[in-house]
């Protein structure tokens, strides 16, 4: 058994070098006052165990990692006609470009890029009774946190300057790709980017998704053991941008991360870890999650390839 508690410790040690390096994501307004020199970590193994250090019990604010919740609620209600509406190809672009989705009319090229997100948001908002406390809902039931929640002075910041995401969710609009009010979409696109949680709360969550071949059903979400592996497929190559190449290469499992500076990675049937420190790199990467997610898989021997 590896010694999982005393291989984070060492990396902590390992990637001080890094400490200084990179920044808040500056443009929401919020998350520039966050202090930007924070660490957490924990890995949660299929079998039950949790390893965590430093601010492992810290919430931050998930940002795009919560397009992997958002994308598994939209999976459960449509099935693969979900994949009429989005895409399930690399961008190689920044999460908030658009420059694709004029020349191919309005399709988003995958669920992880903000505007394949706002169109799962667009179709959240179509099949859901309450969309935005069944978000709640499943975000707390899958995590096993009955307090996690939206934080809505971090939600409206990122509307007051949210001019990029507005102008992809009026493109798509034009296209006929969102269905519903631009607004709404933009505003519970937001509200979900803005739920907090600790490190350890996200590798609680993402272990239903490591651990494909148990039964996948957490508040009425429920999606079979393929349709999981599936969703590993798309983080793998989707997770991180036009970083993805990068990860894989770098770390070799699947993952998301966020501009709150979360990282979250699988290794299938093995565990889940979750990662966190707000200094990130030009790509909206943490600095320090991502050196940290390299030395695991080095240290460990562990990853999919
Ligand atoms: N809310 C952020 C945005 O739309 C999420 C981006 C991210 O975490 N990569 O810009």
């Amino acid at each position: 058994m590896m010694n999982y508690k005393e291989i984070l410790e060492n990396i902590y040690k390992d990637i001080q070098p890094y400490s200084k390096t990179g920044e808040q994501a500056g443009y929401i307004p919020a998350l520039s006052k966050v202090n930007p020199d924070q660490f957490g970590m924990c890995l949660c193994t299929i079998d039950g165990c949790d390893y965590a250090i430093e601010g492992a019990d810290v919430r931050f604010s998930i940002q795009s990692i919560s397009k992997v919740f958002a994308l598994a609620m939209s999976l459960s209600v449509m099935g693969e006609d979900l994949w009429s509406r989005v895409g399930k190809e690399p961008s190689g672009t920044a999460f908030n470009s658009l420059v694709q989705l004029e020349a191919e009319n309005g399709i988003p090229r995958n669920p992880f890029m903000n505007a394949g997100a706002l169109v799962v948001t667009d179709i959240l908002l179509s099949v859901l009774e309450n969309p935005e406390d069944d978000f709640l809902a499943f975000v707390r039931a899958v995590s096993g946190s009955d307090d996690i929640g939206y934080n809505v002075e971090v939600a409206s910041s990122e509307r007051e300057t949210g001019y990029l995401n507005a102008a992809i969710a009026n493109l798509l609009k034009y296209h006929g790709s969102i269905k519903g009010d631009v607004e709404q979409v933009l505003h519970f696109y937001f509200l979900m980017c803005s739920v907090e949680m600790s490190c350890r709360e996200l590798a609680k969550a993402f272990l239903a998704f490591a651990d494909h071949n148990n039964r996948f059903c957490y508040s009425g979400v429920s999606l079979t053991s393929s349709q999981v592996k599936r969703m590993n497929a798309v983080m793998q190559t989707c997770g991180f941008y036009d970083e993805a190449g990068e990860f894989s290469y770098l770390v070799g499992l699947p993952g998301k991360s966020g501009v709150g500076g979360g990282i979250v990675a699988i290794y299938p049937l093995r565990y889940s870890v979750a990662v966190w420190s707000p200094r990130l790199n030009a790509k909206g990467n943490s600095v320090m999650g991502m050196k940290a997610l390299e030395l695991l898989t080095t240290e460990t021997k562990e990853s999919i390839f």
